[in-house]
């Protein structure tokens, strides 16, 4: 079927056909779907007015503006869709429970501790660890593998709740935007002594949104000053009524630092799951879950902590996770030990994959190693396409325009290079949150886990002026030789604040500065002198700020500039030359400019950079 020519191209018409594409297809693979010749949907988007090439990935947009205008009905399939297509091909369901009603097991809780920083997450994590020592063998070294289990007992029954050990929203919403959940409950901590801040709302936002339970641990009452029920105001006004204002939600007094009111909190998250949720899964199948922390071990090779969220996980079990696959060679808890089997909740650190997945990803037990690598390959082909969608940038013709009418493109591209996979996403994540406007595009060209290699640093060389961000990693020696070379920038950072505060600075200074003008003194003449060889030279008083010599000047006679673009030729203060008289003091200005009177103000001023806000 041709089609009545658009713009003089010609291409076959849908006539309403549905075709379906992934994310960050490009005109090529639309071609290929309809047949036609991908130089004429060039042609096409250029009558559209976007300029792209037949191979690179466009947005969501382009591909339905082009299917509108060509009559064919576009479906972009999303990641998550496509990679459940990918394992329905394998006769594979992830996220569902096996069997019915009578198949499913109660399972504890699985916790994220959030809130404003400072207010004592981290100790309120290791707090939570230390009232639960008598589960543990004596002598055990306790580990951070990105979670942890704890036992207790609850009206009279011994129960456990996991808890997510990476403190923060950061990573909670890095996982979300991956469409993962692996979170029940939210423990929300505000410091009695400091009320509720920016943060604190913000992770109620992030736990509201993701529709989880939030119990709030009001943290350091040993402190002076500390005003539990300012908080409980204060937290009311977002939606939280703690149940003695007569709400529903749970609050608790605590010390992190004292260890006081732990058990209540244990008690409150476990009421709360009772009340509001039914928390049940399917011990006798293969495991399902989520990659919570992953990394690069010298020894270990790729280590990952999965919460086994469905059925249950054991060692020989072939798994696949994200991109990576293998069979489980051991787990390990949060102690160091083995473990042979992990049923639902329980975080595990697992050995034995080819590769390091991603905070977010999902595990999954499958019959065989050789389903388990074509999964994997699937989906590592699928995750290019989507990275390059994500890279990508359309511009239309007419931005293409302004920005080649402005002289410049700025763009500043990352490599990031982290110690876990949960810290680079969530690095990357608030990275590609930063707003500077429109001039600034920021782009990330490459993520991982692991020492910053010759790879990532041909990379930054290749694509000139791409900055290297090690967190908590640092070079491999060549790497490191070749960047000197090269003067790649390699930036190393070990707290995600300040990474982003830096890299947001760095967008700042890329704009095109700003200058203004900043008035630096004043001086009034008292007499003029009249020196030769230099002309007139006035005796002033320096009535603001200082006068530097070489700063730029201005003559004013009666509020009126009489002349501009002067320069401070010549200072001097008691015959002596000066290099700059302050406020209440007498010298001697020469600014080159003869019309001097007496009663003139002289006003030097400099630019300044304008400080973006
Ligand atoms: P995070 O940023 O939320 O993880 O906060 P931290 O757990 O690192 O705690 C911040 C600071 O508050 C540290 O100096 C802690 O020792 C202190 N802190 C935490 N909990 C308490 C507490 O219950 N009482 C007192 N007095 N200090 C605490």
């Amino acid at each position: 079927m041709q089609a009545p020519s658009i713009g003089g191209v010609q291409a076959p018409r849908g006539g309403g056909q549905t075709i379906r594409l992934p994310r960050g297809a490009s005109l090529s693979d639309f071609a290929d779907r309809i047949g036609a010749n991908p130089a004429s949907l060039v042609q096409i988007m250029l009558h559209l007015g976007e300029m792209v090439t037949a191979t690179q990935s466009v947005n969501e947009e382009t591909l339905q503006l082009l299917g509108a205008e060509l009559d064919y009905d576009v479906q972009v399939v999303s990641p998550e869709e496509e990679d459940r297509e990918i394992l329905e091909s394998f006769k594979i369901e992830f996220g569902e429970d096996e069997g019915d009603e009578g198949d499913l097991a109660p399972r504890p809780p699985v916790v994220t501790v959030m809130g404003h920083v400072d207010h004592g997450k981290t100790k309120l994590l290791d707090a939570i660890r230390h009232t639960n020592v008598v589960a543990r063998e004596a002598g055990g070294i306790t580990q951070h593998i990105g979670a942890y289990q704890v036992a207790t007992v609850h009206e009279g029954e011994p129960r456990k709740i996991t808890f997510i050990d990476t403190p923060g929203h950061e990573a909670f919403t890095a996982m979300r935007a991956r469409g993962a959940q692996a979170t029940d409950i939210a423990v929300l901590v505000v410091a009695a002594d400091d009320g509720v801040k920016p943060q604190t709302i913000e992770a109620l936002n992030h736990a509201h949104a993701a529709n989880v339970p939030v119990v709030v641990a009001v943290n350091k009452i040993d402190k002076e000053g500390a005003d539990p029920t300012k908080v409980r105001a204060q937290l009311t006004e977002y939606g939280l009524v703690a149940e003695e204002f007569g709400g529903s939600t749970l609050f608790v007094d605590i010390s992190a630092k004292e260890g006081i009111g732990i058990d209540n909190l244990l008690e409150a998250i476990l009421l709360t799951a009772d009340a509001e949720l039914d928390l049940r899964a399917n011990p006798d199948m293969d495991a399902q879950g989520l990659a919570i922390e992953a990394h690069l071990d010298k020894g270990r090779g790729p280590v990952a902590t999965v919460l086994v969220q469905r059925g249950t996980l054991r060692v020989g079990d072939s798994i696949v996770c994200g991109e990576a696959f293998g069979r489980v060679r051991a787990m390990l808890d949060d102690n160091g030990d083995t473990v042979e089997e992990a049923d639902p909740s329980r975080p595990v650190l697992v050995l034995g994959l080819t590769a390091v997945p991603r905070a977010g990803d999902n595990f999954i037990v499958v019959p065989d190693d050789r389903m388990a690598r074509q999964i994997a390959q699937q989906r590592a082909a699928r995750l290019r396409v989507a990275d390059m969608a994500r890279s990508g940038r359309r511009r239309t013709l007419e931005e293409l325009f302004k920005d080649l009418e402005k002289g410049q493109v700025e763009e500043l591209k990352l490599v990031i290079k982290g110690d876990v996979s949960g810290s680079v996403e969530a690095l990357e994540d608030a990275l590609l949150k930063i707003d500077v406007g429109e001039e600034v595009n920021l782009r990330v060209l490459h993520r991982g886990v692991g020492a910053i290699t010759e790879f990532d640093v041909n990379l930054a060389i290749a694509d000139d002026n791409a900055v290297i961000i090690g967190f908590n990693v640092r070079p491999e020696v060549r790497a490191r030789d070749l960047a000197e070379r090269e003067g790649v920038d390699i930036r190393y950072y070990s707290v995600i604040y300040q990474a982003i505060e830096e890299i947001e600075a760095a967008l700042k200074g890329m704009l095109k500065p700003e200058f203004e003008e900043v008035r630096t003194g004043t001086a009034e003449v008292r007499e003029v002198f009249k020196v030769p060889r230099i002309g007139n030279v006035a005796g002033a008083v320096v009535r603001t700020g200082t006068i530097t010599r070489n700063s730029k000047a201005r003559l004013i006679r009666d509020g009126v500039v009489v002349a501009d673009n002067l320069t401070v030729v010549s200072l001097r203060r008691f015959k002596e030359d000066a290099t700059e008289v302050r406020e209440g003091f007498e010298c001697g200005i020469g600014i080159g400019y003869n019309d001097i009177k007496i009663e003139d103000v002289i006003e030097t001023f400099e630019m300044q950079e304008k400080p973006r806000v």
